[in-house]
């Protein structure tokens, strides 16, 4: 049963959310809040690892040199330290709690990930976030102070007069609630569905950093986003990742006419950097699609052995199969996806906001960590690292006086929201994908901030956006349709936050490329802020 109060309030079931529960003292009262179920998230999707440094062969000075390098000169070093430096305790404490990783001889396995210099990637065969996420679940359940209340979409933040954090609107049982908590703290992942393609799962559409920006909260550099070369691009199927080493084996890129096109971009072909083949994907398909926000290429593994395919890719042999292709017989669909969203809600070393008493961590929250790109493997870390700081989370009680709730039933129509929803991710892929220009980006800003308008016009926004604190407000529409309309308000504002963060930056750097300025700039090595609707550059920390 919800409750009116809470001592603290968690949102989001992740790795983020799942361990910062955890590890909060156990003497506070925690709510720990999904839109969807617990098993469902980025985190259980997670299939490479976790990085830390294991092995006596490697160091801590090692694992910080190859995230700094990765980052392109906007990583916080405190913030990377930090990271690299609680990484072994972190994986020590799920091992205690029961997370199952590969064993080599009894010790931990360890891999090695594209760009980081010593195998330090820790992995549960290939399904690595699952392990992670069931056992954290698990133990979650175990805990009597924590209550998990999932199907519960959270709207806004609830600011008092002093524009402090009080807890939160949200939407359970399609009624709208205000619930007391001395702490919020926003673990809602990434945003990968505002583009037309995506690995990131249904949950992922930025929700925390839509609803901490109408807070008025600082987030930073919101144009960085990673994008994988190839996924698999099935209607119907997730945009399964298919992973670099099968390039590396010798898989041809080809189009639908066949033509081994990766050369015409860059002299190393397929073997190009992960960001050269992204956009020499993205711009043959641009040249040669009549409907490129949906179009795809090919991945031919015919050219390797069929007993290497089988010994090393039995996961992408088996997943494909599913969806109905045979990788020896027939090239694999596939297109770049939006992966990883570095920029998110400002952060320090405590996971405190702008805001007082609102926290986030997770994919949502920018640590420094990631700087403009993320190195593979540091993102479950980041997770990890930072909910463990919420062991010496102190309190500082406000007024956490229960709410009285007045009661009330609006009679409001629910009209569709599907053509829009279906348009803006495409015009986002378009405008703000793989490779970003001016004039594009302009263009997508005024039709998104007239998106904006038309939606706030509707009879459901004009209730859920003028709600009055305190008031209890029963809808006659499912709770489906309701957390449809949630996630669209943030998808319009999530859109127009990394348009307007990609139109400001006139360089290209990481997961950034503008084709009207390709270079790195060094007077551009400075974050990208926007608090309400002020844009403005910062310093970043050496
Ligand atoms: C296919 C794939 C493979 C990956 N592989 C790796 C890997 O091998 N190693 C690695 O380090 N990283 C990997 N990543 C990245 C990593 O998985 C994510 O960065 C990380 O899991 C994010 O965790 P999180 O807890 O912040 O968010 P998530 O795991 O996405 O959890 C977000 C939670 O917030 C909830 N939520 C969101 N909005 C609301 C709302 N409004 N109200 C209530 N609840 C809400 C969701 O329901 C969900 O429970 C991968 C990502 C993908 C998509």
């Amino acid at each position: 049963m919800l409750q009116s109060a809470y001592d603290v309030l968690v949102v989001g079931a992740g790795a983020a959310g799942l361990y910062t529960a955890l590890c909060l003292p156990s003497q506070y009262r925690v709510g720990l809040i999904t839109k969807d179920s617990v098993a469902r998230s980025a985190s259980d999707w997670a299939q490479g690892g976790i990085a830390a440094v294991i092995d006596p062969q490697d160091s801590t000075d090692l694992h910080i040199a190859d995230t700094l390098s990765a980052g392109a000169g906007l990583c916080d070093v405190d913030a990377v330290t930090f990271l690299v430096e609680h990484a072994a305790d972190c994986i020590h404490n799920l091992v205690d709690l029961g997370v199952a990783f590969d064993r080599h001889h009894n010790q931990l396995a360890l891999t090695l990930e594209a760009a980081h210099s010593r195998r330090r990637v820790l992995h549960a065969a290939d399904t690595t976030g699952r392990a992670v996420v069931s056992v954290l679940a698990e133990r979650v359940l175990e805990r009597e102070n924590i209550q998990t209340l999932d199907q519960t979409f959270v709207l806004d933040i609830w600011l008092d007069e002093q524009n402090r954090c009080q807890g939160v609107c949200l939407i359970h049982k399609s009624q709208v609630h205000w619930i007391r908590a001395q702490a919020v703290i926003l673990a809602t992942g990434g945003g990968g569905q505002v583009f037309a393609q995506t690995t990131n799962p249904a949950v992922s559409t930025g929700d925390g950093v839509a609803i901490a920006h109408r807070a008025g909260a600082l987030l930073r550099d919101l144009e960085f986003v990673q994008f994988h070369p190839t996924a698999l691009t099935k209607p119907g199927a997730p945009r399964f990742l298919i992973s670099e080493a099968v390039r590396g084996e010798g898989a041809h890129l080809v189009d639908r006419t066949g033509h081994r096109f990766a050369f015409d971009y860059h002299p190393d072909g397929e073997l190009a950097p992960r960001d050269v083949v992204s956009r020499a994907i993205f711009n043959h398909i641009q040249k040669t699609e009549s409907d490129p926000a949906s179009a795809n290429v090919f991945l031919d593994l015919r050219p390797i052995p069929v007993e290497t395919i089988q010994h090393r890719f039995p996961n992408i042999i088996q997943v494909c199969q599913k969806w109905g292709v045979d990788v020896f017989k027939e090239p694999i669909p596939v297109a770049p996806a939006a992966h990883y969203w570095m920029g998110g809600i400002g952060t320090d070393l405590e996971n405190r906001t702008s805001i007082e008493n609102l926290y986030a961590v997770g994919e949502t929250a920018s640590t420094g960590v990631h700087g403009a790109n993320r190195l593979a493997s540091n993102s479950l870390l980041e997770c990890l690292v930072f909910g463990a700081q919420f062991r010496s989370l102190q309190l500082e009680p406000i007024s956490a006086q229960p709410v009285e709730p007045i009661e009330s039933i609006a009679d409001v129509e629910f009209t569709s929201i599907e053509q829009l929803r279906a348009a803006l991710p495409r015009l986002v892929w378009q405008s703000a994908g793989i490779s970003r220009d001016q004039k594009t980006l302009e263009s997508a800003i005024a039709q998104v901030e007239l998106w904006q308008q038309e939606f706030s016009q509707l009879p459901l926004s004009q209730v859920l956006i003028n709600l009055e604190p305190k008031k209890s407000l029963k809808l006659g529409i499912s709770a489906s349709d309701l957390r449809d309309w949630g996630e669209l308000y943030n998808l319009l504002d999530v859109a127009h936050l990394i348009l307007k963060s990609a139109q400001l930056r006139t360089e290209s750097r990481g997961g950034h490329y503008r084709s009207d300025f390709p270079n790195t700039l060094e007077e551009w090595q400075v974050h990208t802020i926007v608090q309400e609707e002020k844009w403005s550059t910062a310093p970043i920390r050496h």
